[in-house]
């Protein structure tokens, strides 16, 4: 089945879409991005990730390429296309094409690109058996509420994950708390059974499924505290877990060389990642898990 992307306008074969060599997302990563999840063939928390990418583009002075109504539509319209069920959308704006200089252009038109990817959902023992992250020192810039396209201190970490047998890194500020995954949120449940997630401000990305998470947390009568942890309190805790968009909730069993809990996936977190399904994914009420 031809695979299509959305290019300024277009809806080019995947294979031959191609943006121009002096767009400033190309030149300077001076562009944001969102990856919203489809579930069943629908875009799971839609307006959280345009709201966030409104935002985002305020953050950097980039005007919204197109109103939100027709974003929702060419988003419709690729899933279609390539007849997306359950994978993800990835859209992509930029500053737009300018000569190569530093400062923003007088003029530049926002360049927009859409993606989607077929994928299928994890198998349940895959979920059970958990993943097991390492700690990094956090390198990157002091706004990591903006979702910017500038990602390399991220891929730097998620290779050293993996080339250390890890699924994640969790990035470490200076002073040893733990700020989120490369690209995930980062929590805990202490041994009194508290959820416990870093509060969003500048210092981690607000995560879609990290608000949809905490909701839903709420309506399953979970104690939430939102504050800073540090990776000792981390490696004690009873539980612990990754949020994205990609993973939902996905339980973390080993940080470094240290089991978490009983090297399974916790009770607490695999009920949030059924009450997160049912909720969010599904758009179903939570009674029948109470
Ligand atoms: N933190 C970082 C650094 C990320 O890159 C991401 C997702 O890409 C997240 C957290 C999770 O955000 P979301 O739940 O919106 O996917």
């Amino acid at each position: 089945m031809p695979r299509f992307a959305y290019v300024n306008g277009q809806y080019q074969p995947h294979q031959q879409a191609a943006v121009h060599i002096e767009d400033r997302g190309y030149q300077f990563a001076d562009g944001v991005y969102e990856v919203v999840p489809v579930a069943q063939g629908r875009l799971v928390d839609e307006d959280l990730h345009l709201d966030r990418l409104e935002r985002s583009l305020s953050e950097l002075r980039i005007d919204m390429p197109m109103s939100r109504t027709c974003l929702k539509l060419v988003s419709a319209e690729l899933m279609r296309r390539n007849r997306l069920t359950n994978g993800f959308l990835y859209m992509q704006v930029t500053r737009g094409v300018a000569p190569r200089d530093h400062k923003f252009p007088k003029h530049s038109i926002p360049a927009l690109v859409m993606t989607t990817r077929q994928t299928k959902p994890p198998k349940q023992a895959a979920i059970e058996a958990g993943v097991g992250v390492i700690a990094i020192p956090d390198i990157r810039w002091r706004r990591r509420d903006i979702k910017s396209v500038s990602l390399l201190p991220n891929c730097l970490g998620k290779q050293q994950a993996f080339e250390a047998g890890a699924y994640e890194a969790w990035m470490i500020d200076d002073e040893g708390y733990v700020t989120e995954g490369t690209s995930t949120n980062a929590w805990i449940i202490t041994k009194d059974k508290r959820l416990v997630t870093r509060p969003a401000n500048h210092d981690i990305l607000n995560g879609i499924t990290r608000i949809s998470l905490i909701r839903t947390a709420e309506d399953l009568g979970i104690v939430f505290e939102e504050r800073p942890f540090t990776l000792e309190e981390a490696k004690e805790a009873k539980e612990a877990f990754i949020t994205s968009s990609s993973n939902f909730v996905m339980p973390v069993v080993k940080i470094d060389e240290t089991a978490i809990g009983n090297g399974r996936a916790g009770e607490l977190t695999l009920q949030l990642r059924d009450g997160y399904e049912t909720a969010v994914v599904r758009g179903e009420s939570l009674a029948q898990l109470h």
